[in-house]
């Protein structure tokens, strides 16, 4: 199992000319090949690798940045190319200096007079990484982990258009079988567009209220960059700032999630959500779908693994159960609550008050409850 752990690096103004040293070599040798390939045809990899010794020679300011990250700029290159073979992606473009720059270097083990070494070393007690050629750099990010549970695969170094570094570290984790807790509790939870999670105890969920306002803001300078010209200082300075805004309201979206999911996790044993509801959804067109699905989708992979990770339990429920229109108590269909805006309703039968997106819930978490005793 590969899992990729990003954190914030703070280079030095030394460590920051060798970082952009390496993105432009990076870019040079990944742009120097696919210009080969488009002329000559495509090559392996491992052929294009063999030609780099003789282009250090020509140009001796290659030798200045990780060797490793040259060759890794070659594989980067064959991906994109296997990925336009199969159809996944399209034909590889050039690299161009002005968008997010990056550049990987894979974790290269040694062993000298009996000790280990190995290029790319992270303490996270000391919250330092040692990347190739850059020696130490401060990170941070991660604060409650205190050692990697596994190998370290490969470094990705990024520079985003906010002004910001960070490396991207891919770990090979061992897969430690957590053992199965005993259940004592159990919750449904229904993910829903008013409030982001509803769940059968009552609790909602919401965005925080910093979004809004980012939102706001974001329509605002959207608005402002469409009035200047284009490449003027005035752009420049006006996209940076869109830039760091989206950053915000990318990181005020992921905490509220890992908020949400870890309240609940630490809250119950047994969870049960439905699958996301793409046709319900697909109806409202006033809220920007794309979010909300990708925001659903992330609660859900986070509750997975969480649950995996605390040898808890975690089931999805069938996406055409009609969860918001069966009354929870007797089990009867109603037609109230077809149209979104319906908030709350009384059954027809029993006479049950219910707030929609709680008896949704409640319904999910007795659908769920089957699939706890199929298992
Ligand atoms: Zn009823």
């Amino acid at each position: 199992m590969f899992k990729a752990y990003r954190f914030r690096i703070y280079p030095n103004d030394n460590q920051k000319i060798l970082i952009h040293k390496t993105f432009g070599c990076y870019r040079f040798i990944y742009n120097y090949f696919l210009n080969k390939c488009k002329l000559n045809g495509y090559k392996k990899a491992f052929d294009m690798i063999k030609e780099l010794p003789s282009l250090e020679k020509e140009y001796s300011w290659l030798k200045e940045v990780d060797s490793c990250s040259l060759r890794c700029a070659i594989f980067n290159l064959e991906d994109a190319y296997r990925n336009f073979f199969s159809k996944r992606g399209n034909y590889p473009t050039f690299k161009s200096k002005w968008n997010r720059q990056t550049y990987r270097t894979n974790c290269i083990r040694s062993t000298y007079k009996g000790k280990e070494y190995q290029s790319i070393e992270l303490n996270l007690k000391n919250k330092t990484i040692k990347l190739p050629k850059l020696k130490e750099i401060a990170i941070r990010g991660y604060r409650n982990l205190e050692e990697m549970n596994g190998k370290i695969i490969n470094a990705t170094v990024i520079y985003e258009t906010t002004g910001k570094y960070y490396v991207s570290v891919l770990v090979e984790e061992v897969n430690v079988k957590k053992e199965k807790v005993k259940p004592k509790s159990i919750v449904g939870i229904d993910l829903g567009l008013k409030n982001l999670v509803i769940t059968s105890s009552g609790e909602k969920y919401n965005n925080p209220k910093s979004l809004m306002k980012y939102e706001k803001r974001l329509k605002r300078y959207q608005r402002s960059l469409s009035r200047k010209i284009k490449g003027s200082k005035n752009y420049q300075k006006m996209k940076r700032k869109l830039s760091i805004l989206h950053n915000k309201i990318k990181n005020a979206r992921k905490y509220s999630i890992i908020n949400i999911v870890n309240n609940i996790v630490k809250e119950y044993d047994i969870i049960i959500s439905e699958k996301l509801k793409v046709k319900e959804m697909s109806k409202n067109h006033h809220l920007s779908k794309s979010i909300h699905d990708a925001s659903f989708h992330k609660i859900c992979s986070m509750l997975q693994e969480k649950c995996e990770e605390k040898g808890k339990y975690y089931y999805q429920v069938d996406t055409y159960y009609p969860s918001s229109k069966t009354c929870s108590v007797c089990g009867t269909k109603t037609k109230q609550t077809e149209s979104l805006g319906v908030r709350e309703w009384e059954c027809e039968v029993c006479r049950t008050h219910h707030d929609r997106d709680i008896n949704a819930s409640i319904n999910i978490l007795f659908e769920g409850l089957k699939y706890c005793f199929d298992k």
